[in-house]
């Protein structure tokens, strides 16, 4: 074992006896206790049952966990083209089937219900143990207190205009986007003067290092370990620069700025020195692209440093800043705020924006016999067929597998609000070109890891709340000390436990954007926890460890929520062709086969929630026009 591990807290290997299901056991004599974890919970690693039934409270490897994810490849291969379920054995009929219980299925279902009546039977299928799609949440106890983590989506701000019925349903919802400041917790970086901070790895730069504050001043680089001519070239960039593409027009510098990356116009326009490309790395463009596939354009368009001397009048992207909100949790309060509205005895007492991020969701009520509207969980669909032909008034059956048993739903309706890529597979009867249009894209691998520790003393001595750490796996990180309201109280004073916030978008410099993706995803799908952990011991140790922090010490418990089928994938003027908007894959690929509507914010090629809920709004539509609805 090498003295690396030993100063991670890895000097014994780390197996369940250690680590259960992300969570740090202690060893009481000679036998392994729980100490802080509920019995029950120690049984619940296989992310079935126990603890109540209660997902949230379940660690270790969550987001697309794999029990959740093990059947893709067989549907892929085809292992379900015939309907695997014979018609005999078919009991339940809804009249709305959707699969996926994201932001899209849920409102599917609600929009649905709005047009139609509450009476109307609804069934939601998804292969997760919880709602929300990428909307999820962690919850951490320790010591008789919750700490809850964002686990996927954050918030509900966005690039693209909202719709009518977008903005309807925030306000549906009771959600007051106004109230954003009560929701976000900044005293902690006012009362103790925490910073931003870099952390300069020495794979990448002259050492290990973290320097703090603005990554923008001639001082901040003046502090980091460059070479003198990677440090002259940021400071150069980050300045007032000199017009790099003088004599060209303000439209022939667009043009070649759509068409070439933001690292080659640093490296070949603005002539930085290779040495300065690694301070790039952790730059997430929109939709998570790398410094090596954002358009120099869409770079330019963002503000990021090196075209103030061109003279370009850029148009602003649009942003719908007016709903930058989001709860402790994430969305994941907004998904328990639509169940609430579906199901109302899932969520018990009165819930508003107040009170929801405390409710204690009744998971067993969500798929009662009793109600018209149900949510079943851990239920992967096979496959899903038209029992008619397209146009003709019939059904579908959508067979799906759940607790390792093949089961079967009938609906007179069906919407698809699950990974739009799956969706060959699972209707092997849609036409080749929707396919291939339904094949284009690449969705964007994620990780949002929550770490909770025992204390934050070492970022409080550091004087930082948040970190990019551009070199290394995970590429920022922050403290995440929650607000207190609703009964849930956010974290005050650096010896309180608290959540560390990470990030890491894995792919692969240097191939192009969507093949990238396909590797990180292939990462995310064969990793396994423990190489995770390690990662992160890793990590933490070397940015933090010069102030006191201790991996071995420090850390309480881990939530690792991968997400390989994670954003849906957009556009750029690098990497797609640029074909009128009636061509896109997306538009192709989203059309309505027979009784089978299409939404997930993959259908609208956009990663933002206010667009997986147009599409379930445009899906929905399409079937009242098929049902000869005014
Ligand atoms: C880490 C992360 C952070 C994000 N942050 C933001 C943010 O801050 N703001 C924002 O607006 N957007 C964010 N997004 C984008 C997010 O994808 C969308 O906002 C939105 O939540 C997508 O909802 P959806 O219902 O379209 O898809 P999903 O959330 O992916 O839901 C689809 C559901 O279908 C299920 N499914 C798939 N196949 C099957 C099958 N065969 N059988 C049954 N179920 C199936 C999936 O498991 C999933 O539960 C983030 C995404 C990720 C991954």
């Amino acid at each position: 074992m090498s003295d690396e591990h030993r100063s991670l807290g890895m000097n014994r290997q780390i197996d369940r006896r250690d680590f259960l299901n992300g969570v740090a056991l202690t060893v009481a004599g000679a036998s392994t206790a729980l100490g802080f974890v509920p019995a029950a919970m120690a049984q619940d690693v296989s992310g079935v049952s126990g603890t109540a039934n209660y997902p949230p409270k379940r660690l270790g490897l969550r987001g697309n966990f794999p029990d959740a994810v093990s059947e893709f490849e067989s549907i892929r291969q085809g292992k379900y083209a015939a309907f695997p379920v014979a018609d005999s054995e078919i009991q339940e009929e809804y009249d709305l089937v959707i699969v996926g219980a994201g932001m899209s299925g849920l409102a599917a279902a609600h929009f649905w219900r709005t047009g139609l009546g509450q009476d109307q039977r609804v069934l939601i299928l998804d292969n997760h143990d919880d709602f929300g799609g990428h909307a999820k949440r962690n919850e951490f106890q320790h010591e008789g207190r919750t700490y809850i983590g964002v686990g996927g989506t954050l918030g509900i701000a966005t690039p693209y205009p909202y719709s009518y019925g977008a903005k309807q349903l925030v306000k549906e919802l009771g959600v007051d986007v106004k109230r954003s400041a009560d929701f976000a917790n900044r005293d902690l970086e006012a009362k103790y003067n925490l910073r931003a901070g870099t952390f300069f790895d020495k794979e990448h730069f002259l050492e290990d290092r973290l320097v703090v504050g603005n990554p923008r001043s001639v001082e901040f680089f003046e502090r980091a370990p460059l070479t003198d001519a990677a440090r002259k070239d940021l400071i150069r960039i980050h300045s007032k620069n000199p017009d790099y593409m003088a004599g060209m027009s303000d439209a022939e510098k667009e043009a070649k700025l759509a068409k070439m990356s933001y690292q080659d116009y640093l490296l070949h326009v603005a002539k930085i020195s290779p040495d300065a490309i690694a301070f790039f790395l952790g730059n997430g463009g929109r939709n998570n692209k790398r410094v090596d596939t954002t358009p120099a354009l869409e770079a330019a368009q963002h503000g990021l440093p090196g075209f103030n001397g061109l003279g370009l009048r850029l148009e602003e992207t649009f942003n719908e800043g007016s709903f930058t909100f989001h709860f402790p949790d994430g969305n994941a309060s907004i998904a328990r705020l639509l169940v609430n509205r579906l199901i109302p005895g899932a969520v018990p007492g009165e819930r508003d924006m107040n009170t929801i991020v405390q409710a204690a969701v009744n998971y067993d009520k969500l798929d009662s016999p009793d109600s018209s509207m149900r949510i079943r969980l851990s239920s992967t669909v096979v496959r899903v067929q038209n029992e008619n032909s397209p146009g003709d008034a019939g059904t579908v059956k959508i067979a799906y597998i759940k607790g390792g048993k093949l089961k079967a739903v009938r609906g007179r309706n069906c919407i698809l609000a699950c990974y739009n890529a799956l969706i060959p597979s699972l209707v092997p009867e849609i036409p080749q070109h929707q396919k291939d249009a339904l094949a284009y894209p690449a969705k964007v691998p994620l990780i949002y890891t929550n770490v909770l520790i025992r204390r934050w003393t070492a970022f409080q001595k550091l004087g930082v709340s948040r970190i990019s750490t551009p070199g290394m796996y995970y590429s920022y990180m922050s403290l995440d000390p929650g607000t207190t309201m609703g009964g849930y109280h956010g974290v005050t004073t650096p010896d309180e436990p608290i959540v560390v916030h990470m990030v890491a978008n894995p792919n692969k410099p240097g191939l192009p954007r969507k093949e990238q993706n396909r590797i990180g995803a292939h990462e995310l799908l064969t990793a396994k926890f423990e190489e995770f952990e390690l990662k992160i011991r890793q990590q933490l140790a070397r940015v933090l460890g010069s102030s006191g922090f201790d991996p071995a010490e420090d850390i309480v418990a881990l939530a690792v929520n991968r997400w390989p089928y994670g954003y849906a994938y957009t556009y750029d003027t690098l990497a797609d062709p640029d074909v009128p908007p009636e061509q896109r894959p997306h538009i192709i690929g989203r059309q309505r086969c027979g009784r089978i509507a299409i939404a997930n914010s993959d259908a609208g090629a956009a990663a933002f929630t206010n667009q997986a809920w147009d599409e379930a709004n445009r899906a929905v539509e399409e079937l009242f026009v098929l049902n000869g609805l005014t």
